[in-house]
């Protein structure tokens, strides 16, 4: 009966000592992993933030695609290959209204996160607004902070649409031309959205590359007809009998194709800017496009709108004087 007692008390130690190391060696297992995820997530987050905070160089840019096959080498080696990517010019044109700020956060976000690139902002105003020069500072980024007011001609336009942005691309097309000398420039205008993909694909546009944008018209995109592998058409909501029925963010423009063509210029025509920008590109046909997002089957922009707001209401400055309100309101249009 005694040795049974002490045989019991051996096994449940034996078996004690067993369940320990099995243990141990177990959140040896899980604290290597998540040491691994830690850094994994670090080297992404350096990336991104080395991105995002280092006034643009283009070395110190992060890789773009969206997969980070191997974490480690990304971190620690220099990429002193993207000093070698042909430069993007991004156009932007926009303008004072409660929006702003908000779609220029949300673009500039997008725009840190692409390597070697130039931000061309323009605003449609007669003066630039110190809270959109604040905002690009803070980006890091390489820009040039423009303005180019809509003639008033078009402005005081009572009835039917006015050409929007239209003084601004040209302003920021002039800008190329005086400053530019390869790389591809693109008119990402301020309310749209951008796949990072996007940047990958425009930059090695030769002539002109041109990829569906979502979300226009009825038909909910516009877009290259690509049958058996080859340009056969367009597809958009509204034809108007256009050379080119593209969205202004359907195409892109190699920067020396277009110093060749010293005339090409935007046209004060509503609905037909794009017609008329990419006709005053020629020579230039409809068959010497370049289709990106794979044949067309992507879609890499959005030509998302965002709700109009009123402008905000006046302060009551008596009963909130001394109060963040007053700076608040400084913001706000
Ligand atoms: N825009 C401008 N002045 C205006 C209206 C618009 O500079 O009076 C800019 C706007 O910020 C945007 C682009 O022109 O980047 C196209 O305007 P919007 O998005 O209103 O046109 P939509 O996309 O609806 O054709
Ligand atoms: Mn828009």
């Amino acid at each position: 009966m005694r040795l049974s007692i002490k045989m019991y008390l051996i096994i449940f130690i034996s078996a004690s000592v067993i369940l320990y190391q099995y243990h141990l060696s177990n959140a040896w297992l899980i604290s290597q992993t998540s040491t691994q995820d830690f850094r994994v997530l670090n080297a992404k987050n350096s990336e991104k933030i080395r991105n995002v905070t280092t006034p643009f160089n283009a070395s110190s840019i992060s890789n773009t695609n969206t997969s980070y096959p191997n974490t480690t080498a990304l971190c620690f080696q220099p990429k002193n290959k993207d000093i070698d990517l042909p430069p993007l010019y991004i156009i932007t044109p926009t303008y004072r209204r409660p929006e702003q700020l908000a779609e220029l956060t949300r673009l500039s976000h997008t725009l840190m996160l692409v390597k070697n690139i130039f931000w061309v902002v323009i605003e449609d105003a007669v003066r630039k607004t110190q809270l959109v020069t604040e905002l690009l500072e803070k980006t890091g980024l390489k820009y040039e902070h423009l303005i180019a007011p809509m003639p008033e001609q078009y402005k005081k336009k009572k009835k039917g649409p006015k050409p929007r942005g239209v003084s601004n691309r040209n302003r920021g097309l002039k800008w190329i031309r005086d400053n530019a000398k390869n790389g591809v420039l693109y008119f990402a205008d301020d309310d749209n959205t951008y796949d990072l993909q996007l940047f990958d694909e425009i930059r090695y546009t030769k002539r002109v590359s041109m990829f569906p944008v979502g979300l226009i018209t009825k038909l909910g995109v516009s877009s290259p007809i690509v049958k058996n592998g080859v340009f056969s058409g367009f597809y958009d909501g509204w034809m108007a009998g256009r050379k080119f029925p593209v969205d202004m963010a359907g195409f892109a423009v190699s920067v020396r194709f277009l110093l060749k063509r010293p005339k090409a210029l935007m046209p004060f025509k509503p609905g037909f800017e794009e017609d008329g920008f990419l006709k005053s590109l020629e020579p230039f046909e409809p068959q010497d496009i370049e289709l990106l997002a794979s044949n067309c089957t992507k879609i890499l922009v959005w030509h998302t709108q965002t709700k109009k707001n009123e402008p905000s209401q006046p302060l009551d400055f008596a009963k909130y004087n001394n109060t963040n309100l007053v700076m608040l309101k400084q913001i706000l249009v």
